[in-house]
């Protein structure tokens, strides 16, 4: 089963729910970070990291003695990363999205491929929770392949726990894709209730089941709540705005490890979602 966290913007406390809940449940759990831009998980987990790859997409090159400056490459890519300028063909490695057809087009056989690095792949571990985060390059835009061989190292015979980017955007949607459940975490403030509703959009044209927990749930106001009714979306759990809550995050503590009580609330969470699951796919 695949539970990506979610939400429609940053600072909801969507991670904070992903490790909890993945440290709660223990042993046969794989925590993916997605969040390939700010990957932050591991300060909460505390993993200890064993391996780091190298992860590259490949782009275009050139050979200059044997293209005869046709046109042909720069004719198929829609999204102009490769041109014909003057007696040289440029690529654009930045705008490329690999999808090799300059390559299959080049009459010459002048285009070969190379590897452009977009960041790395760190896999650890704590208490029998197996870690998986990608750490995107600094300065690099192309998230989506880095998320993809992220999720590419899924284990099947796991429990598979995915922190995703914040957002609506396109890595938030390729981090929804493969889910078997959506777990959108919001808060009750008008801009929570303005990002959820485009977060439960994305849920409903990709047609996976969701359900809500609503974090500092105390706070703002009962708008959250009165949306989800509407919405048939099941509040599966509330965080309230507590201090040492608060003092755990602003530390890099787990909830878990500092309230223990919270354990239980974090695997009724993991449980009532199973049954959502089972329900809504039977
Ligand atoms: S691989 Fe695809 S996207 Fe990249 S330059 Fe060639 S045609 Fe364009
Ligand atoms: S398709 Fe091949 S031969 Fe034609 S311009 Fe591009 S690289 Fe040169």
């Amino acid at each position: 089963m695949i539970i990506s966290v979610a939400s429609g913007k940053g600072g909801t406390g969507k991670t904070t729910v992903a490790t909890n809940m993945a440290l709660s449940i223990g042993s046969g759990v794989q925590l993916l970070d997605c969040d390939v831009e700010q990957p932050n998980a591991h300060l909460f987990l505390h993993p200890v990291f064993d391996r780091t790859e190298t992860v590259t997409t490949p782009v275009p090159e050139i050979d200059m003695d044997k293209c005869t400056l046709c046109g042909k490459c720069g004719d198929i890519c829609v999204f102009k990363a490769i041109v014909v300028v003057g007696e040289t063909v440029l690529p654009f490695e930045e705008l490329c999205h690999s999808c090799g057809g300059c390559m299959a087009v080049c009459p010459e056989k002048a285009i070969t491929e190379k590897g452009r690095e977009l960041g790395v792949l760190q896999k650890g571990h704590r208490n029998g929770v197996e870690f998986i985060q990608g750490k995107l390059r600094m300065g690099e835009a192309m998230s989506p392949p880095l998320i993809k061989a992220v999720l590419a190292l899924r284990d099947p015979t796991k429990i598979t726990i995915v922190d995703a980017p914040p957002g609506t955007s396109c890595p938030v949607i390729e981090t929804m894709k493969p889910a078997d459940f959506i777990l959108l975490v919001t808060e009750p403030t008008p801009f929570g209730l303005n990002d959820l509703k485009l977060a439960v959009g994305a849920t409903r044209i990709l047609n996976i089941p969701c359900g809500l927990v609503i974090n500092r749930s105390d706070i703002g106001d009962d708008k959250v709540k009165k949306y989800a009714n509407l919405e048939n979306l099941p509040i599966l759990l509330e965080i309230p705005f507590d201090r040492q809550i608060a003092e755990a995050y602003s530390r890099g503590d787990m909830i878990v490890d500092v309230m223990p009580e919270w354990k239980a609330k974090f695997l009724e969470l993991y449980e009532k979602i199973k049954d959502l699951y089972v329900e809504q796919s039977s």
